[in-house]
């Protein structure tokens, strides 16, 4: 007999599946406000790891991180209109204090474009305080009218950096340096995750900037979903906020901006990227648990020697974690380790000790296989290795395997409409297309130049828009 399913099949019901997994996998909960979210400590450790892994490529761009309040005083509100217009239907603005309302209310920072910039002008004097440098890791708040746990919740987690230069050029080429080098770096290295690096639309662009770089992914059910974002602010804040520094020519002039955010979205594209029916697939390189090794039962040989294997494996520095929790049946430790997509399970009982082998369940290729303990240290990092590789070419094949070129509006939206992405000259789509799309769902989530590099503007000669229907 087939065994019942623990998650909703995807093919059944996709959002079911991701809410069952999300669940199941102990990641996060619903928190009491609408659009709030619980993250649990298997969640929260996912967080940790890539915290830590960006946190270390921002510092390599000599970035420092800093912190700023999450409190604005409205009044910064009205100083940069485009943004301001951008971010109005989403603030939380506080009214009340200690009893009392306040005279001026203060917003609950959607981003902190605002409040950085207040502190830019007066930190930046000369050309010797730039370039300025700043990320924060902190939470902020939207007020998201279509919730959905870590792809789109009402306050997320995120780093946001924030940077002023001298010139134009030395702020663009920082904005994608940050979106290669950091952003697309980690994602398709780390978080084993195939991203369309393009350039937004005009349309699309984030409330304020002169140019959004983006990073696209193909979820598990063909649509998209915006990743992170790396911005050129050009000189709209530092008007704003009368940003300017001293040139070596004894010349007051404006800054050059950029400000770029990743979130704790990553976490939902992580389930929905790799994740099949039977949970979630941690990336080795993220996972903070590579192994798990199981004692099948409580017996003491059997315990003593999942201890030994564990310390064996740890040495060889892969990190691991012990599973003796003999009094719940192993049948269910191992469903709940599958769920939480720890990539290899080893599994020991008293018939494997007999035999001088264990059992290695691979979860992102799956299945089973009796490895020699004694081969353990030497045989998993290469299995791990594999596994990080085989997630990214997988993610890879389902987008290149579902993306059709074509050639007008109505074949675009047919394509996203079977659940994929169409690729279409922008010369054959233009705004004018774009708006068509957007009644049928669709959008264009980014531009490509006719390489498939980043163009410098939207109009270039030969730019590929990408259509997608998207979280
Ligand atoms: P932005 O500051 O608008 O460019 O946002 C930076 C990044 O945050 C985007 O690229 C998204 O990946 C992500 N993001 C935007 N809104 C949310 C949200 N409500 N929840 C989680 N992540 C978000």
């Amino acid at each position: 007999m087939a065994k019942a399913p623990v998650l909703t099949p995807r093919a059944d019901d996709f959002p079911r599946w991701y809410q069952d997994l999300i669940t199941k996998a102990e990641l996060a909960d619903n928190g009491p406000v609408r659009g709030t979210m619980v993250i649990r400590p298997y969640g929260y450790g996912l967080w940790e790891r890539m915290q830590q892994d960006m946190d270390a490529r921002i510092k390599e761009t000599g970035t420092q991180n800093a912190y700023f309040p999450l409190l604005i005083p409205q009044s910064y509100l009205t100083k940069e209109a485009d943004h301001v217009e951008g971010f109005a239907p989403e603030l939380a603005v506080v009214t009340h204090g200690g009893g009392k309302e306040l005279e001026e209310p203060a917003v609950v920072r959607p981003t902190s474009e605002m409040i950085v910039n207040d502190y830019f002008s007066k930190w930046v004097q000369s050309y010797r305080d730039l370039p300025l440098l700043i990320n924060q890791w902190a939470n902020v708040v939207r007020w998201e009218l279509r919730p959905r746990l870590f792809l789109r919740t009402t306050e997320f987690l995120w780093q946001e950096g924030h940077t002023a230069h001298a010139t134009y050029e030395e702020a663009r080429d920082f904005a994608a340096r940050i979106h290669r080098h950091v952003y697309a770096d980690f994602m398709e290295n780390v978080l084993a995750m195939d991203v369309v690096l393009g350039r937004k639309t005009a349309k699309e662009r984030f409330a304020g900037a002169i140019n959004t770089l983006t990073l696209e992914g193909m979820m598990g059910d063909g649509k998209a979903l915006q990743m992170g974002t790396s911005h050129e602010l050009g000189q709209n804040f530092a008007k704003a906020f009368h940003t300017q520094y001293l040139s070596k020519e004894g010349k007051q002039e404006l800054v050059w901006q950029t400000s770029w955010g990743s979130t704790t979205r990553m976490i939902g594209a992580l389930v929905m990227m790799h994740g099949d029916d039977d949970g979630l697939r941690v990336p080795p390189r993220l996972a903070q648990v590579q192994v798990v090794v199981l004692a099948i039962k409580g017996d003491e040989a059997v315990l003593a020697k999942v201890r030994e294997i564990g310390d064996a494996l740890k040495a060889a520095g892969i990190r691991v974690q012990v599973d003796d929790r003999t009094d719940t049946p192993f049948g269910r430790r191992a469903v709940d380790w599958e769920l939480k997509g720890v990539p290899v399970r080893v599994e020991v009982g008293p018939r494997d000790l007999e035999a001088g082998t264990a059992m290695v369940a691979r979860r992102i290729p799956g299945g089973k296989t009796p490895v020699a303990v004694d081969t353990l240290a030497a045989v998993l990092p290469g299995v791990l290795e594999e596994d990080q590789a085989l997630l990214l070419h997988q993610s890879r094949e389902r987008r290149l395997s579902r993306t059709s070129d074509v050639t007008t509006v109505a074949e675009a939206v047919e394509a996203t409409d079977a659940g994929g992405w169409a690729r279409i000259p922008w010369a054959a789509l233009g705004p004018e297309g774009e708006e068509t799309l957007a009644e049928h769902g669709a959008s264009v989530r980014c531009l490509l130049a006719e390489d498939g590099a980043v163009p410098d503007a939207d109009d270039a000669p030969g730019n590929v828009a990408v259509v997608a229907r998207a979280y």
